[in-house]
């Protein structure tokens, strides 16, 4: 698919023409992955950031925001329930917080890896190469990073760099793949200032930088951020839109056949009733339900009125459960590695024991 023609689907009008979308999407979800939905069990481990994103409501630069940093013990507790509710897979998340040493973060993943039959997913921002190396030698099977746009300026100048340091996200993908992990990114939908051929673009660089795993959600203001107030009203505006991103969502997966693709919980934050289907019904395959003790939830507060930040993390696994069982859809089992993934690893190294 070229750079046109996802414009045009972006931009596509005629609702038959959509319909006939999201059933290709759907069809190609279930022909390359299956119809076996993954849970993630997803443990926000700290809100600290050392980062000044316009977008992000855990930005260094808010203020009023009570911070937190959840104990070793804490995460632990969160991974055996992870075990406990049959999850393949924790998602261990938080700021970019240079107090998660490389030492604390690298002792989780051995003590889960070497305890647990999960696989582990970080994501825990731009981090060095040595610490990225550190964790994935310790056991670590997976990193997610989103690139958030492709379009170089707009990424700029709602990610200010860090000191000197002039992030490029995509190039940090591609090492993290030679590492070993299974990487995901992604992008927010509705970026002010982000374009339809933004977000073409957005689409391309999904197949360019091979992902095994894409994660996109609405971009959702918070009031407390400098990009909160900016409205992004220019002529060729994305809206950050519930149906734009199924759009991207059925466009990923027409161009990476083989990626795991959350349905997000901005979704669901949009459209409470059924945005996690509607997710799954037009590309999707996984899903995160969350684990993170209910005190700091409201903690995690990257955008406003998050969905689900009240549940228990009992109550959100037997949602998500039957959400997908309502679909006719069944619970994946085990860890849920990529198809991308697995495929990649055989070409490259011969390598067969990774996480299936
Ligand atoms: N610090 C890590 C990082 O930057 O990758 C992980 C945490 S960060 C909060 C996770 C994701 O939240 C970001 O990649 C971004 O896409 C998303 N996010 C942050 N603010 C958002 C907003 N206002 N609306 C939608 N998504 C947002």
């Amino acid at each position: 698919m070229d750079h046109d023609e996802i414009t045009r689907w972006l931009r596509e009008e005629d609702p038959e023409a959509l319909t006939r979308l999201w059933a290709r999407a759907d069809e190609v979800r279930r022909d390359n992955v299956g119809d076996q939905v993954h849970l993630r069990g997803l443990i926000e481990i700290g809100n600290y950031c050392v980062r000044r994103c316009g977008y992000c409501g855990l930005s260094a630069g808010r203020s009023g925001l009570q911070r937190y940093r959840m104990s070793a013990g804490e995460i632990l507790d969160c991974a055996a329930q992870a075990v406990e509710y049959g999850y393949g897979t924790v998602v261990i998340q938080a700021g970019e917080d240079p107090l998660l040493t490389a030492e604390f973060i690298g002792g989780l993943v051995a003590e889960i890896k070497s305890t647990t039959p999960l696989a582990v997913t970080l994501s825990l921002g731009e981090r060095g190469d040595e610490e990225l190396a550190h964790w994935r030698s310790a056991g670590a099977d997976r990193y997610l990073l989103r690139f958030e746009t492709s379009n170089r300026g707009l990424f700029d100048r709602i990610h200010p760099p860090l000191g000197d340091r002039r992030s490029d996200r995509p190039a940090m993908l591609l090492r993290m793949a030679e590492m070993g992990y299974e990487v995901g990114s992604g992008v927010m939908v509705g970026i002010p200032g982000q374009t339809y051929d933004d977000l073409a673009g957005d689409v391309e660089t999904f197949a360019r930088l091979n992902l095994d795993m894409i994660g996109l959600g609405p971009y959702i203001p918070h009031p407390d951020t400098p990009l909160g107030a900016e409205t992004g009203a220019g002529a060729d505006q994305a809206p950050a839109s519930e149906e734009l991103t199924y759009r991207v969502m059925a466009l990923a997966r027409l161009v990476c056949p083989l990626a795991n693709i959350p349905s997000t919980s901005a979704l669901a934050t949009l459209n409470l009733a059924e945005g996690r289907e509607l997710g799954l019904a037009r590309g999707a395959n996984v899903v995160m339900p969350n684990l993170t003790p209910r005190q700091y939830r409201p903690m995690y507060e990257i955008y406003p009125a998050k969905a689900c930040i009240r549940e228990t993390a009992r109550q959100c696994h037997s949602c998500m459960r039957s959400r997908i069982e309502s679909l006719g859809r069944s619970v994946g089992l085990g860890p849920g590695a990529s198809p991308n993934y697995l495929a990649r690893r055989r070409q490259t190294s011969g390598d067969v024991t990774c996480v299936q």
